[in-house]
């Protein structure tokens, strides 16, 4: 008789026709798209799925940047505005995304500003290419993964989707907007071998955290560990940034097929900071 482990160690590394899936190669055979792909945290996701062998296209609006990085990983890029979303037509996306099974919507940007202040222009550019453009991409992958049986989205939220912070208005407006939109696709899919999650980072290491305790070390006057200790990690259990690497290896096992009944969730990678 088989046994419940016996079964699904049996599935997880069920043989495709053209790819063998092992512990160290758990993606084997799988194709991954990956938006905001050339920078910070999603160039460490490609680097990730790469490595256990899903082959990567790289989406950004940075062509040398996800051209050098797909040849690294011997990948393909798709170069693309993602605000630009008139572009966005169900042909181009039929194109892009043909034979995607892993989709990581991860592209975003951050525009800080108390709410008077804040411009609408720039409020509507951060919904379209945080919010409108996962949704559209979700929109255009799903016939196919459900015509598959299979399929992994993952968005890269924040622990702004899950708690708010002054001055951010845009920003936590898209990424709770995309926790619910996650959580609404795991619901469609979930009878179609199509899973939905969200991951919630805090501070990572990145270009765009980089400056950000560069510029706040200037405006204190005080030293750029200090920037750490005292103003972005109080509130952390874990007293240190998060590396992209780590982010690339949960979003790594979302993907995979030991995480096939995780659905519908959000998890946090943020050293503790939410639970307080
Ligand atoms: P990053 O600036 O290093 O990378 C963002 C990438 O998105 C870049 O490659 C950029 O070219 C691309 N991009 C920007 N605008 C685009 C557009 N219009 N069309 C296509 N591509 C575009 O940023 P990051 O820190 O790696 O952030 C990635 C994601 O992680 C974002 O959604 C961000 O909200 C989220 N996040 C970051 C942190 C953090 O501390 N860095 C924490 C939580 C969540």
């Amino acid at each position: 008789m088989t046994d419940l482990t016996d079964a699904v160690s049996a599935n997880t590394f069920l043989a495709s026709s053209v790819s063998v899936r092992t512990l160290s190669q758990p993606l084997a055979g799988r194709r991954a798209f990956v938006t905001g792909g050339a920078s910070g945290i999603g160039a460490a996701v490609v680097r990730t799925l790469a490595a256990r062998g899903a082959h990567v296209v790289v989406a950004d609006i940075d062509t040398a940047e996800a051209t050098a990085l797909a040849e690294e990983v011997g990948g393909s890029i798709w170069t693309v505005n993602l605000m630009a979303t008139e572009a966005l037509t169900d042909n181009a996306l039929a194109t892009a995304l043909d034979g995607v099974d892993i989709l990581v919507n991860n592209a975003g940007i951050q525009r800080i500003n108390p709410i008077q202040d804040f411009n609408p222009a720039d409020f509507h550019n951060i919904l379209t290419l945080m919010l409108e453009a996962p949704f559209l991409l979700i929109r255009a992958v799903l016939p196919q993964m459900y015509a598959a049986n299979f399929g992994r989205i993952i968005n890269v939220s924040s622990v702004h989707g899950i708690r708010a912070s002054p001055f951010k208005s845009a920003y936590v407006s898209a990424k709770h907007g995309l926790e619910g939109l996650s959580k609404v696709t795991a619901l469609e899919g979930g009878a179609h071998g199509v899973t939905s999650n969200c991951v919630a980072p805090g501070y990572v290491r990145t270009p765009l955290v980089e400056k950000q305790i560069t510029d706040q070390a200037l405006v204190h006057g005080i030293p750029e560990a200090e920037v750490l200790s005292k103003i972005m990690l109080t509130e952390s259990a874990i007293k240190r940034l998060v590396e992209p690497a780590e982010v690339g290896s949960l979003v790594a096992w979302l993907a995979s097929d030991d995480a096939a009944m995780v659905t519908g969730s959000s998890y946090t990678m943020d050293g503790g900071w939410s639970a307080r």
